[in-house]
């Protein structure tokens, strides 16, 4: 397997890789990053988003990029905001431990005042929307006569949306030295002929959309209130006693409140969090890898390099704040090639933080609910009954005790003894019925591109239900 490091990307451009939890590169990234690099030539990269396009042509730009010149080297245009902003908060996300290298995103419908003040600094890195930056350029606040690489990402989108003039312009304002990277989900007539005309004997390379970040993830969504969050996520347990999982949260403060309140409640939970001395952070690892914990509570900083394989689950208690972190929490999960699932705990009014992570991530969100008393009690007593069939006569039951308890029974029928053995083992529950989907669903939703509603994010049928230990945890 390609690794960062051998694709030729500096040391620290690797540190920053290395924080974010990027640990091999997506089939574009393996497949674009050298030849950018090192070839001094013009390049189409066939791709969607979702599939590290945007660190495909990032990570060697900043290689690329001169922090002693300072004048602009690199134009990347990109058809909405959203999207210029995701670019830049990529790049910075990746530049942190470079010399100083200036990103500006510039994009209508915020001041231009405020961008001209902003381009009167040698910006190395502008990303543009096409509109605002030909009013840029008129006004001479950008220059691009000295420009080297001109990014064009999501091309085909650009042209949906109308720009095709814009672009011919823009081009016809760069260098003829400069090199060409253009980005695109498809090849229609329109791109070929920009191609044809701004491009010279450019390298092609295509990736499809199975190559997307990390496509055994199950992403999905589910309406809680924030004083139900720490009651949702226990029914979440509850329901799933094999998952092994990771909690984020916001702050320090909130990961130890809830780990605290997880434990109080037989929970085998702990924090991690920034202020954790190295010791007690390897004993909270430790503790996990070793299975004796269940869930780990931690914030986006401390949760950096968790290397653990078997995590069955990420629960976003709060969204993040930006959609590299939702990728880099959820990659958590559906490592070395295992399923695994990422949910969210949302409000209603953050339903379009949902929709614009589908759209800026190329991933799809399913909503499920937070799993009933019913759905636990019938999870559990089927687990039960499973464990049952599994016995395979070990530890044997002495004779004495086997007669004594046959003649205590003689009198139930069979359906009686199951009856009353499974109120004996739902009573070990002790399940709070409160509904927790109730009060946020009654809301009217806004549009949810897929409609699609599951019960819960049960793992896929057929799983095993061995190794299961109920008497491990008494409940509330
Ligand atoms: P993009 O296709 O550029 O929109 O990337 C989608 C998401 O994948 C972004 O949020 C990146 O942070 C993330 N990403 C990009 N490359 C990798 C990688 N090699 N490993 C894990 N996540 C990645």
């Amino acid at each position: 397997m390609t690794t960062f490091k051998q694709l030729g990307l500096s040391t620290g451009i690797l540190e920053a890789l290395e924080d974010l939890g990027f640990e091999t590169p997506t089939t574009i990234q393996e497949k674009a990053i050298p030849q950018l690099l090192d070839d001094q030539r013009d390049f189409i990269g066939l791709a969607q988003t979702g599939t590290g396009k945007t660190a495909a042509f990032g990570l060697p730009l900043l290689n690329l990029i001169d922090p002693m010149q300072q004048h602009t080297q690199a134009l990347i245009l990109a058809p909405t905001r959203e999207l210029g902003q995701q670019i830049a908060e990529q790049i910075d996300l990746y530049s942190k431990y470079l010399p100083k290298i200036n990103v500006l995103a510039v994009y209508g419908g915020a001041p231009i005042h405020t961008q001209i003040r902003a381009l009167k600094r040698p910006q190395h890195i502008i990303i543009a929307t096409p509109g605002r930056l030909i009013d840029l350029i008129k006004r001479k606040s950008v220059r691009l006569e000295e420009l080297e690489y001109l990014v064009l990402d999501e091309a085909d989108e650009m042209l949906n949306m109308g720009f095709k003039e814009e672009l011919d312009r823009i081009l016809s304002y760069t260098p003829s030295t400069k090199l060409t990277w253009l980005f695109s989900a498809t090849m229609p007539a329109e791109i070929k002929r920009i191609v044809n005309d701004y491009m010279t004997d450019p390298l092609e390379v295509k990736v499809d959309r199975k190559n997307t970040v990390n496509s055994n993830i199950d992403h999905q969504f589910t309406f809680v209130n924030r004083t139900n969050k720490s009651e949702a996520l226990t029914r979440f347990l509850d329901v799933e006693p094999d998952l092994m999982g990771v909690v984020f949260c916001r702050t320090k403060r909130d990961t130890r409140d809830l780990a605290e309140e997880l434990v109080r409640r037989n929970y085998k939970a702990d924090a991690l969090h920034g202020d954790l001395s190295q010791p007690q952070r390897d004993r909270v690892m430790k503790r996990f890898k070793d299975h004796q914990l269940q869930v780990l509570i931690a914030t986006d900083v401390a949760a950096r390099g968790i290397d653990v394989n078997d995590l069955t689950h990420v629960f976003h208690y709060n969204l993040p704040d930006s959609n590299a972190y939702y990728t880099h929490r959820s990659g958590r999960t559906a490592r070395a090639g295992k399923k695994g699932i990422s949910i969210a705990f949302i409000s209603s009014r953050e339903t379009r933080k949902i929709n614009s992570m589908e759209r800026e991530l190329g991933i799809n969100f399913t909503k499920v609910r937070v799993p009933s008393a019913d759905d636990i009690v019938a999870n559990r007593m089927e687990q039960w009954c499973q464990a049952i069939l599994d016995k395979n006569g070990h530890p044997e039951v002495g004779k004495k005790v086997l007669s004594m308890a046959e003649n205590m029974f003689e009198d139930l029928s069979k359906e009686e003894l199951i009856r009353r053995l499974m109120m004996n083992e739902m009573e070990k529950l002790n399940l709070n019925s409160h509904d927790l989907n109730a009060s946020q669903e009654k809301r009217p939703q806004k549009r949810r591109p897929q409609g699609r509603d599951r019960k819960y994010g049960r793992r896929g049928a057929g799983r095993s239900h061995r190794k299961r230990d109920y008497g491990r945890r008494s409940k509330r």
